[in-house]
């Protein structure tokens, strides 16, 4: 039996910017489930494969940057790392920098951030500091911050290293299925993911590892979606918070891996994300966080525009766990019965025949 330890020790150091002299900080993150939906496959008509990245040790895709730039944060000699984030930067960045002993410093919107991605950063002993604006905001002072300041900053913008790492999850990928799918659709906020997956994609087909790139379908919120207006976005507006995003940091890296893959990037409404989050808990028990949801509505909205030919191998990024978000999970109640704590009144309230 081989053991998994982590994107760096275990998997892809060849592909990663990492020295013989640097300390690998993992959580043994990586190497997260890659499950076939039967329903979305039976809907579209196609063979859709879910990457379930809030499987990673803190529930999102981020700690596969994360450890890359840590790591290299701990190699440098950094103290202080620092972050912007919607909530899962944070977490991962608060993590990793605990298993390193360095401190972590996170800037986050005030009152803005899914409660327990809070919950997660103060357990893992980070900093926090609650701005007055936006995570645009946020990660302007971040950068203006490690302008000026000895600190490590550990957000996409400005840190290939974390794009390098989020790369990992097209080697996954391709590994798995032993080519690249035709179709890879996912969330899209600040542009890192699309751009880091894309790039993988590139450096295995590049290399002779597969024989083709996907198309890259991502997907905005249509309240937050300044990629599809092609402006910023002053007051982005949407329910799921990790994509709550106006200006994004990695805008020409997004249209690029849009343009160059022969895609897309579109809006889907609240509504259809909030659907989608119920449709993949439901239909192929997998609680992902609504964010992580927008590349199954968009999937099904491109499906419903017919501007999805049939059999196509499609790959999904669930983003992020479902668990980061009560507020949305209990979102407009649960219906539970009430009965005493005798069996047959158990029996009785499940319709179970006495
Ligand atoms: C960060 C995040 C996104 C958006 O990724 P970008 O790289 O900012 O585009 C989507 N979903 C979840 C759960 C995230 O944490």
């Amino acid at each position: 039996m081989s053991t998994w330890n982590g994107l760096i020790d275990s998997g892809y150091r060849r592909w990663l910017p990492v020295t013989p002299g640097t300390p690998s900080v993992s959580l043994n993150e990586g190497n997260t489930p890659l499950l076939r939906s039967a329903h979305l496959s039976a809907l579209t008509g196609c063979e859709v494969w879910l990457k379930v990245e809030g499987a990673n040790p803190t529930g999102s895709f981020k700690d596969r940057g994360m450890t890359v730039a840590i790591s290299r944060a701990a190699q440098a000699g950094a103290e202080l790392a620092v972050c912007a984030s919607t909530g899962n930067t944070s977490a991962s960045a608060a993590a990793y920098a605990a298993r390193a002993g360095l401190t972590a410093a996170v800037l986050v919107p005030r009152g803005r951030v899914a409660l327990a991605k809070l919950g997660q950063a103060v357990r893992y002993g980070a900093r926090v500091v609650e701005i007055d604006g936006t995570f645009d905001d946020c990660l302007r002072v971040a950068r203006e911050l490690a302008d000026h300041h000895p600190i490590a900053l550990v957000n996409s913008v400005g840190n290939e290293l974390r794009l390098a790492g989020q790369r990992t999850v097209a080697y996954e990928i391709v590994d798995a299925l032993g080519d690249a799918p035709d179709i890879h659709c996912l969330p899209v906020g600040n542009g890192g993911n699309i751009t880091a997956t894309w790039g993988g994609y590139r450096v295995y087909q590049q290399e002779g590892l597969s024989t083709r790139s996907p198309r890259m379908w991502g997907f905005q919120a249509a309240g937050a979606a300044p990629l599809v207006h092609g402006a910023p976005v002053a007051e982005p507006e949407t329910a799921a918070s990790a994509i709550r995003i106006g200006s994004p940091a990695t805008w020409d890296g997004a249209l690029d891996a849009r343009d160059r893959s022969g895609g897309l990037i579109a809006a889907v409404t609240d509504a259809q994300i909030f659907e989608a989050y119920e449709l993949v808990a439901r239909r192929d028990g997998v609680f992902a966080e609504p964010a992580s949801a927008a590349g199954i509505a968009g999937l099904l909205d491109q499906h419903a525009r017919g501007n999805l030919p049939p059999g196509q191998r499609i790959v999904i990024t669930l983003s992020g766990n479902g668990l980061k978000d009560q507020d949305a999970s209990l979102r407009g109640g649960y219906t539970a019965t009430e009965t005493s704590a005798a069996t047959s009144d158990v029996a009785h309230a499940l319709g179970l025949a006495a």
